[in-house]
């Protein structure tokens, strides 16, 4: 008999020898799913015993992990701004930073627009930045665009999931979709990774679709053509907010004056990295 104490202990130290970090709170995600219960319940449950019919797809996950499959994969959920998203290999895994945008955003730029704002979400991928916009403003009109049709589709169904209904989706490469249409606050998670890094990047973003993460030689050649586009579009007082790499800032903020934007300013991200462009029209 192996109860869920013993579990844990057990598949943390072998995640732990895989070198997975934050072990324990891997495993714990992983019997949470397969329990079908939160990882605070696991605390009341230590001296559960678990059936083998349990055990046996709880080593698989635990082998995929092991493997480097991530664990937003293994579990099909990431939480973001409270909101549960529906998360595989169609998009991008959403970031923890990228939570940090969309909380800004909500407390600083969404006040100061219109009451029934049109916003895009260029780049969407899962959806995370456009759907939580477009739940916490039930007045906003929010366009969600992606080049990728597997990103749109569970764009889409974290939608339905959420039931936001003030939300519409096109596939398009950058704006040629989209029309002259103007926002009045458009974000973007763009691929920004340097081609470069490729091969020193973690196992785990060998999941990611690399659709979404390179973006040419200096990681640049996206957001370059993005950002005048994106100018052009901005309703008077209208906000444009980027998702960069590291020491992308300087040129990103460049590329945002050259745009004839004001109050070009980037915000740190938790760790201190210059992660969040913004700009306004005047
Ligand atoms: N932040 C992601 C990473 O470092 C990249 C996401 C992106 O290119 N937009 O892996």
């Amino acid at each position: 008999m192996t109860t869920v104490l013993e579990t844990l202990d057990k598949g943390t130290s072998y995640l732990t020898k895989k070198g997975i970090e934050d072990a324990r709170r891997n495993m714990q995600m992983l019997v949470a799913h397969q329990l079908a219960c939160t990882r605070m319940d696991l605390y009341l449950r230590f001296d559960q015993p678990l059936e083998e019919s349990d055990l046996a797809p709880l080593r698989e996950l635990l082998k995929k992990r092991g493997e480097g499959v991530p664990i937003q994969h293994l579990v099909g959920l990431v939480t973001f701004h409270r909101r549960d998203f529906k998360c595989d290999g169609r998009g991008l895994i959403p970031r923890p930073e990228t939570e940090e945008l969309a909380e800004w955003l909500l407390k600083n730029a969404c006040p100061t627009l219109p009451a029934s704002p049109r916003i895009l979400d260029m780049g969407c991928g899962s959806g995370v930045l456009g759907l939580t916009l477009a739940a916490e403003i039930p007045a906003a009109a929010v366009t969600l665009a992606d080049l990728s049709p597997d990103a749109l589709a569970l764009s889409r169904e974290n939608a339905a999931e959420l039931e936001v209904t003030n939300a519409r989706f096109v596939e398009s490469d950058l704006f040629s979709a989209l029309g002259e249409e103007t926002y009045d606050l458009i974000v973007a998670n763009l691929p920004y990774v340097p081609e470069a890094d490729r091969p020193t990047l973690a196992r785990e973003l060998a999941h990611d679709p690399a659709l979404a993460l390179f973006g040419g030689p200096d990681g640049m050649d996206i957001i370059r053509k993005f950002v005048p586009e994106a100018a052009r579009r901005l309703a008077p007082g209208g906000w444009l907010a980027l998702e960069i790499g590291i020491d992308q800032a300087p040129e990103s903020e460049a590329l945002l004056g050259t745009a004839g934007l004001t109050e070009v300013k980037t915000l740190n991200d938790l760790s201190g990295i210059a992660r969040f462009p913004t700009a306004r029209r005047a």
